[in-house]
């Protein structure tokens, strides 16, 4: 049996005892908090400076915030590489994370009309099954290893 099936059997047999069943929106914030560290470490610099998307202010990764150009009440780009990239507080709600420009970075950044893509992207209505949200986890989590 691959890897990844074999993991997946595993989840739903244990999801099948209550008591260690992680609830959906335990998983789900679990998912934000270990995806939003991938984000903000992944260009940060060996001191873990790294620079808002939007306006270039530049801090420590943990006082900068991981910004979402399509909102993340879509699940669809909810966890997008591109979709969400590093941003001060500033740029992130007190300018309620300055589409206009994060979309236009976004073009400049990845070429041709990816912020309209994520924009169709976003739209498309999926709903992930908990043993998804948690290889979200994990393959988050992994990656984050990696660059330390
Ligand atoms: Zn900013």
């Amino acid at each position: 049996m691959p890897y990844c099936i074999l993991k997946n059997y595993n989840l739903k047999k244990m999801a099948t005892k209550k008591s260690k069943k992680p609830t959906r929106s335990k998983l789900v914030k679990l998912a934000d908090k270990v995806f939003s560290e991938f984000i903000r470490q992944r260009n940060a610099n060996e001191l873990g400076i790294t620079e808002c998307f939007t306006c270039g202010k530049v801090d420590h990764w943990k006082k900068l915030q991981c910004g979402h150009f399509q909102s993340r009440k879509h699940y669809n780009t909810r966890w997008n590489e591109k979709n969400c990239q590093v941003q001060c507080a500033g740029c992130n709600v007190f300018r309620y994370g300055e589409q206009y420009k994060f979309g236009l970075y976004l073009n400049k950044k990845y070429g041709g009309n990816i912020s309209e893509k994520l924009m169709n992207d976003a739209r498309k209505v999926i709903k992930l099954a908990n043993f998804e949200l948690q290889e979200i986890i994990d393959h988050y989590k992994s990656e984050i290893l990696k660059l330390n």
